[in-house]
Formats: structure tokens, sequence, C-alpha cells
């Protein structure tokens, strides 16, 4: 049996794969291990009951991007502004947890807004850190100070990341955290509840259905896409890729959106180096378990941070408070999430009883409601792992694979911590950088790639 071969294969059919062919336009080929398109960006629909993969909220910066959504799916999202609080100390208090202290005891008020003065006289005498050098502890005490870090950055973001926070680098920070002034850290301290802070004040949601419409939308309108077949090994030096069933399909160029760690490890005919970088990329899981309740309005909250140990999730989302139709008549769904190292093992019985007996203590869940529906799913990998590690490693695997005609992107292609906005642009700048290798192959660059910044999100 002779091999198929395409001027460009896309390995992956999530939002960047998706993007990058729907962007290069004909000549290329998607596959897909799954069933459905979508990866991260699907919904499952069972029992009356929608649920995307963990909570799915479309925040858009870039005008290309919005002409894009608009273009595919016009009219199809409403805007929300932000409902999301923190649960800490016994009370609820909005988010982001350092600018709306006020609520939480006296004492520890007090703690987090000396704290923070204390920080910034302390930057101002010797300038801000260098976030190059330094790990998140000393980044999230410097800039905020012992308090805030204490009570809300450090618990949170060691119950998310399940590493030495030492050892984490900064090179996600200064997009995910707000960083308050002294003057809104003081309104809050004092009652004011301080709204529009951070990248996410407002968001996106299908008026209808859940965030799998995007997905969906961008394959209707891009190249083939084949599902369920897996690529189990990749031959550099042959410029084929080896599906499960034993077809082999030959590429001039390859977009990966697998994780970089598992294309490391199958790719061959490359440096013998690049296996053993891909097994020490460090990533966790994230538990997500869904949950039905017989009850209207469980939470007024899109979504609710749980930094404290005692609570073995840290995040809980409402997706019956996006948009009607997401949940039947009388009753309200929750997701909550949980991080969890790769090799650990759990027992879903166990995560289940100890998430409910934890949202009953949070006051979430009343003693009469019942269950109506469950679901336990794991994303693998979920968040990558800044560390030294990862720093020191990834321009150079990068560099062998792009010298071998081979473009890793997107979350887990470039191994980073991105949103679907970041997908999606990923995917239009690939489809720029290879459409002048493929001029006259058929290539029809779709606007969008055109023009427009190109550093990442
Ligand atoms: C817990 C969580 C919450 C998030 N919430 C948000 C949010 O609210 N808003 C937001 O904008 N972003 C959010 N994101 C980020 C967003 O989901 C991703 O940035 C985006 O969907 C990544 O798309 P991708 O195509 O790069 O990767 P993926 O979606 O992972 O796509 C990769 C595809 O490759 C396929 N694949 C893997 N291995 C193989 C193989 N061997 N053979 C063939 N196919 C294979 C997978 O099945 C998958 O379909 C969240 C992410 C997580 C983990």
């Amino acid at each position: 049996m002779s091999a198929e071969s395409y001027p460009v294969v896309v390995l992956g059919a999530g939002l960047t794969g998706l993007s990058a062919a729907y962007h290069l336009g004909a000549p290329s080929l998607v596959i897909e291990r799954e069933g459905e398109v979508g990866g991260l960006a699907r919904t499952h629909t069972e029992e009356g009951f929608t649920f995307d993969c963990t909570g799915h909220l479309l925040h858009l910066r870039e005008a290309r991007v919005v002409a894009l959504v608009d273009a595919l799916l016009p009219r199809a999202f409403a805007r929300h502004e932000r409902r999301a609080l923190v649960f800490s100390k016994g009370v609820f208090t909005p988010y982001p947890f350092q600018a709306n202290l006020h609520g939480l005891p006296l004492e520890v008020v007090k703690e987090c807004v000396a704290g923070f003065v204390e920080a910034e006289i302390r930057r101002a005498a010797e300038g801000e850190p260098d976030l190059g050098t330094i790990g998140f502890r000393e980044w999230a005490e410097r800039i905020f100070g012992e308090g805030i870090a204490r009570h809300f950055l450090l618990p949170y973001n060691a119950k998310l990341w399940r590493a030495d926070l030492d050892d984490i680098e900064c090179g996600w920070v200064s997009w995910s955290i707000p960083r308050p002034t002294l003057r809104e850290i003081l309104d809050g301290a004092f009652g004011a509840t301080v709204r529009g802070l951070g990248y996410n004040p407002t968001f996106l949601y299908p008026r209808r259905g859940g965030i799998s419409v995007l997905p969906e939308a961008l394959a209707l309108r891009g190249p083939e896409v084949r599902l369920s077949e897996t690529v189990v090994a990749v031959d550099a030096t042959a410029r084929a890729v080896h599906l499960a069933g034993g077809r082999v399909v030959r590429y001039e160029k390859l977009v990966s959106t697998i994780p970089l760690d598992r294309l490391l490890q199958i790719a061959r005919g490359l440096s013998s180096d690049l296996p053993r970088i891909g097994e020490r990329l460090r990533a966790v899981r994230v538990l997500n378990l869904s949950l039905g309740i017989d009850r209207e309005g469980v939470s007024g909250a899109h979504w609710i941070y749980f930094p404290e140990k005692e609570y073995s999730f840290y995040r809980v989302g409402f997706p019956s408070n996006l948009s009607e139709g997401l949940v039947p008549r009388g009753c309200s769904s929750l997701y909550v999430e949980r991080s969890l190292l790769r090799d650990e093992p759990f027992d879903p019985e166990e995560v289940t009883s100890r998430a409910v007996e934890d949202l009953r203590r949070a006051g979430i869940l009343r003693r009469g409601d019942r269950l109506v529906y469950r679901r336990l799913s794991i994303l693998d990998p979920a968040y990558v792992i800044y560390d030294r590690f990862r720093a020191q490693n990834l321009p150079a695997a990068h560099r062998a694979l792009n010298e071998a005609g081979i473009f890793s992107a997107g979350r887990f292609g470039s191994w980073e911590y991105s949103s679907m906005e970041g997908a999606i642009k990923a995917g239009m700048e690939l489809a720029r950088r290879l459409s002048g290798s493929l001029e006259g192959r058929g290539a029809v660059l779709r606007a969008g790639t055109m023009s427009g910044p190109t550093g990442r999100f």
C-alpha cells in the first residue's frame, strides 16, 4: 500500500491545529486521536447537562481573532461580566483576592495591607525584581508583600502547580495575575468592590450550547480532518507520520499540536537528546468532576477559587450560570477542579465524596440537595510546569524540530500556559510562516494571517 502524501500534515484537531489548517487552506490534512474535534475546547452533553472540559470562557483581545470569530459565528456569543469569588477564612470575597480584602478577618486585612505597603517601599528603593532570575515565591512576596502571598498567592499556586514554588519560573505571571495599585488595595480593604482587574473582567460564551461551537465552526470550513487516528511515531528522516493502525502519511511540513513531551519521545531521526528532554518536561493533570444538582441557583457566581488546603479542589465553576439550556429545568450544574501529579493515583469514589463534603462545608451544597448527574474526567496534561529545565531546554528542542520541518505549536506543542485565543493565534502565525514555502502548491492563505502582532500570548 503506497503512503498518502500532503504538503502539510497537522497533528491534533484542537484550536491550534484547526486554526493552522483553516488559515493554510487546501493542501493539508489534520489527524486527530479523538472521535471529535476541539481538543480541550470540547463539550460533552449527557442527560440534559452540558459541560465543557472544565470552564472554557473566551477572552478576545486581538482584532484579527475577534474578526475571525465574528465571521465564523456571527452573534453566537454573549458577553458576560465576570462574577468570580474567592473562598477563604470562611468567607466569600470578590476576585481578585488582593484587591478585595474587605470581609476577611481584620488581622488578615491588616497583614495584607501592611505587607503590600512594605513591598512597595522596598521596590521603590531596589527596583522591580528581575522576572528572569527569581522563583514564583519570591516574586509573589516582593510584588504583593508577605500577607497577600501567605493568604492567597502561595497556597493557591501550591495547590495548582503541585511543585516547589521556588522552582517555578515567572514567565506566565505578567498576564495572568492582576497587580492592583496601592489605592486599589486600600479601596478594596475599606469595602469598595474593585472590578475590572486582570485579563478576564468580561468574557464571551455561546448563547446556545458549549464552547465546542468554536472548533466545530473552524473544522466545518477547514480542510479534511481525520478522526480517531492516533499518531504513534514521526519519522523525521522520511518525513512520515505513522498511525496506530499501521498506515503511513508523508508530509513536507509537519505541524504538531500534540503534547511536546510525547512528540519528542515518538520522533525518530533527530538528535538523541530529544527523547530525554521529552521525559523531563513536567506538567500536572487536572481532575474535573462535573455534577448536576436538582436545585436551581446553587450559586450566583461564574467560578470560585479555593486557596486553602482544607478544601480538596482549587476551583469550582457553575456552567448553569453561563447560558440557558445547559441544564434540565429546575437544576444547576457545577464542576470542581483538582490538580494531580501525572503519576499520582486517585480513587474516583473518594474524589467525589470528598468534593461533595467540601462543597457542603463551603455552603454551596445543602443537605437536601440530590446529585442527579456526575462525571469524572482527566485532562492530561493540563498545566505545564514552568521549571528551570523547561526554560533551559525548550529553545533547543524547537530549533531541532524546525530544522527537520516540524513545527510544534499550541498550549502543549509550545509547552506553555496559554488560552483559546492564544491557540487560534498560534495557528494563524504558523500558517503565515509556512505559506511562503508552499507557494504554487495550492496554498490559500486566509485573511487574518496577513498582519498584526506576532508575539506570544
Ligand atoms: C483546566 C483548563 C481550563 C482552561 N480554561 C480556559 C478558559 O477559560 N479560556 C481559555 O481561553 N482557555 C482556557 N484553557 C486553555 C485552552 O483550553 C487551550 O489553550 C486551547 O484549547 C489549546 O488548544 P490546542 O489546540 O493547542 O491543544 P489541545 O486542545 O490539547 O489539542 C491537541 C489535540 O491533539 C490531539 N492529540 C494528542 N495526541 C495525539 C496523537 N498521538 N495523535 C493524534 N492526535 C493527538 C488531542 O486529542 C487534541 O485534540 C484552559 C485549559 C485548561 C487545562
